[in-house]
């Protein structure tokens, strides 16, 4: 009996990997198979068993024998994961500083990591019948125009990595651009396998039936978090062993094992749901930029709106812009974008008399029409006019939302309901007003000015039933909605035909905010909404389609900008300031966050942090509390660090990290690289 040793990742903070003893058995005079590197290993870890990853197999090891442990079992019935699979963990791991297990193992299917192997067995058996997820009737591709058709040629043109931006108006035809690529890459070569990213699948199944329909005969593999674990487990096998071969996921399908990946394609690749909002707290198309050049394959980012990030990119040559100008579908025209200035047109009930005469229009054509705002709830707080009285959340610093439906107070940070009380708790008044609206006061006041049409609302509320969001996408498109009211679930991805009006209607607050990037954030959001509007080809009638904004500040310049259609001169603007103030995509950032019960606490771990390194190459800033500072019952405060070089940061961060590690600390902080919100 031959004795080795397993090196193995496991899903713990603790930045190390762990020898265990394999010992070589004989059945019946046969060896057992040798443990292989990309192997999962059920192990013993405390007084638990835990799955981990074989990094290495070695013949010694330094541990000690006395604190040596046995591992249980080998899985050999998966393919090993790929050596560049790892690799991509690891950077990863580097990159965000956290241990690889923490990156690689949350990342597997659950069911790959149990020990029974029951569901593993059946869904291996499964994999046989999967050409059933496939069935559907094809449909034939249109032919590109000729800036599609350059896009397309200079994407699949080269061997080797690119990364391209592909910037295109809403409705330009920048699907087509990403399946023809595809099809192209697919023809070449008998087992190349595509990756998609999309922000959402849930809101946009249009876009999985697209595909479906383009490829009937091949296997698509779908990956998100609202998949069941065995459907999940299904999926991810059929992309591990190369049977699919296009994966169109979320954020998380990023990390997916694609052995024979091709050509990655980013949609929507400003998108803030690519970034991880906790734990590992990554980027999925940065993610997909270095996977494409370690693969020494074609990236393209999509976007009507760039990320800065990705513009500046492009502007400085690391990646190649490919433009598309106009829309795709014959005679469809950008909608015409108008302000409606709020000091002058005094709204009722939120709506000005322009925009109520403009829905009006449009219910007489028998058009539908899109109302944005992006706050759900009824009313943001209820007041007592009495004392002062708000309806504050005990354990954070925000607001009860008012929901009139269900009769609550809500908090949207921490979840605490409460009943709407009957009178005001301080001075017992029992006429307690709603300030503010939110998207179910919206659709009350719509069904009292328009009680001949069909007011529906989508947001978070309304569809929190699983699979009722597609149902209600589904009667938009039907055409049994008039009025759309919603918040920014609605500016996504959909191609409603009858769709001729679009209105923001309080879209102010993103202006000031304190965030610097929730102006490309609001720009984005506008633009995306405005594209639902006129993507159809355009009535004989000359009845254009329209978008109406709603502001305070019509003289503000992202306004003008979005009147233009003009994304480049407000991303060149914004770049500017960008550069003139130092900040990203200028400036490498790094955030330590820290929350205890009491703020000074994490301020003071913050400002310890802050002193222990002093480096002549960093700025490191003051601690500050965040925005919020109070979210269910803890305060919190962050610390920033900067710096011009990116590698600099991330040497730096990974001895400070390691620094505070040590430091036992009972605060709780946690790290973002490259943060989003700050
Ligand atoms: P984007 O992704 O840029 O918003 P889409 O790819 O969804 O745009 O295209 C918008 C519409 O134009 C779709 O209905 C699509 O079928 C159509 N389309 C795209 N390319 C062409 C083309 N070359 N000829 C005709 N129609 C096209
Ligand atoms: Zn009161
Ligand atoms: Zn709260």
């Amino acid at each position: 009996m031959e004795v080795i040793f397993l090196r193995v990742a496991l899903d713990t903070p603790l930045d190390t990997s762990f020898d265990y003893r394999w010992t070589l058995t004989q059945q019946d005079g046969v060896a057992a198979p040798v443990p292989k590197v990309g192997q999962l290993v059920l192990v013993p870890f405390g007084r638990q068993e835990i799955v981990g990853l074989i990094l290495d197999v070695l013949e010694t090891t330094t541990v000690p024998e006395n604190k040596l442990r046995d591992a249980i079992a080998v899985r050999h019935d998966v393919t090993p994961l790929s050596p560049d699979w790892i690799a991509l963990c690891q950077f990863a791991a580097d990159y965000y500083q956290r241990p690889l297990g923490e990156v690689a193992l949350p990342s597997l299917p659950k069911n790959l990591k149990v020990s029974k192997t029951v569901s593993l067995v059946r869904a291996l058996k499964k994999l046989a019948q999967l050409p059933a997820l496939a069935d559907a009737t094809p449909i034939a591709e249109p032919v590109l125009n000729s800036e599609q058709q350059g896009a397309v040629d200079t994407i699949v043109g080269r061997d080797g990595y690119a990364a391209h931006l592909l910037f295109g108006v809403t409705g330009s035809g920048k699907t087509e651009v990403y399946l023809q690529a595809a099809a192209r890459i697919l023809a070449q070569s008998v087992d190349a396998q595509i990756l998609i990213l999309v922000p959402e699948i849930n809101l946009t199944p249009q876009f999985e039936a697209h595909i479906r329909a383009r490829f009937p005969g091949l296997l698509l593999s779908t990956l998100h978090s609202g998949m069941a674990e065995g459907e999940r487990l299904l999926h991810w096998i059929a992309a591990h062993t190369g049977r699919s071969r296009i994966v169109l996921g979320t954020r998380l399908a990023m990390l997916a094992s694609l052995p024979r990946l091709r050509l990655i394609i980013v949609d929507e690749e400003h998108d803030p749901s690519y970034k991880q909002q906790e734990g590992l707290r990554y980027s999925a198309r940065d993610l997909a930029v270095w996977r494409a050049r370690q693969l020494q394959i074609p990236v393209v980012l999509g976007s009507a709106t760039p990320s800065l990030e990705s513009w500046h990119g492009a502007q400085s040559g690391r990646y190649r812009l490919l433009e598309l100008h106009e829309r795709a579908v014959q005679k469809a025209v950008l909608p015409v974008i108008r302000i409606i200035n709020l000091e002058q047109e005094k709204p009722s009930e939120g709506l000005t008399p322009r925009l109520i005469a403009a829905i009006r229009r449009r219910l007489d054509k028998k058009e539908q029409s899109l109302l944005f705002l992006n706050r759900r709830g009824y009313a943001p707080v209820l007041a007592c006019d009495a004392c002062g009285w708000i309806s504050d959340c005990n354990r954070c610093s925000a607001h009860l939302v008012l929901h009139k439906g269900d009769h609550r107070l809500r908090c949207h940070h921490c979840g605490l309901e409460q009943r709407i009380p009957r009178s005001c708790p301080t001075c017992g008044n029992i006429d307690l007003q709603p300030l503010g609206r939110g998207t179910q006061r919206m659709e009350e006041s719509l069904a009292a000015i328009f009680p001949d049409a069909r007011v529906f609302r989508i947001d978070a509320d309304s569809t929190r039933l699983k699979g009722s969001a597609a149902a209600a996408f589904e009667r938009v498109h039907d055409g049994d909605v008039d009025i759309l009211i919603g918040t920014q679930m609605v500016a996504k991805g959909h191609d409603f035909k009858h769709l001729t009006l679009v209105a923001a209607l309080n879209p102010d607050a993103a202006l000031f905010s304190q965030d610097y990037r929730a102006s490309e954030r609001l720009f984005a959001q506008l633009m995306q909404v405005a594209g639902r509007a006129g993507r159809a080809a355009q009535k004989e009638d000359g009845n254009a389609s329209e978008v109406l904004v709603q502001t305070r500040y019509p003289d503000h310049p992202l306004y003008h900008a979005l009147m233009a259609h003009n994304y480049r001169s407000f991303a060149a603007d914004l770049l500017d300031e960008r550069q003139q103030a130092c900040m990203p995509p200028f400036m490498y950032q790094a955030l330590l966050r820290a929350e205890a019960r009491e703020l000074q606490t994490a301020l003071d771990f913050l400002q310890q942090a802050a002193a222990c390194m002093p480096h002549p190459a960093m700025t490191i800033n003051d601690p500050i509390p965040m925005t919020m500072t109070r979210v269910a019952n803890r305060d919190r405060a962050q610390l920033l660090i900067e710096s011009a070089s990116r590698p600099a940061l991330q040497a730096f961060v990974k001895i400070w990290i390691a620094e505070l590690r040590s430091w036992k600390s009972r605060v709780k902080w946690s790290l973002e690289i490259d943060p989003v919100d700050i």
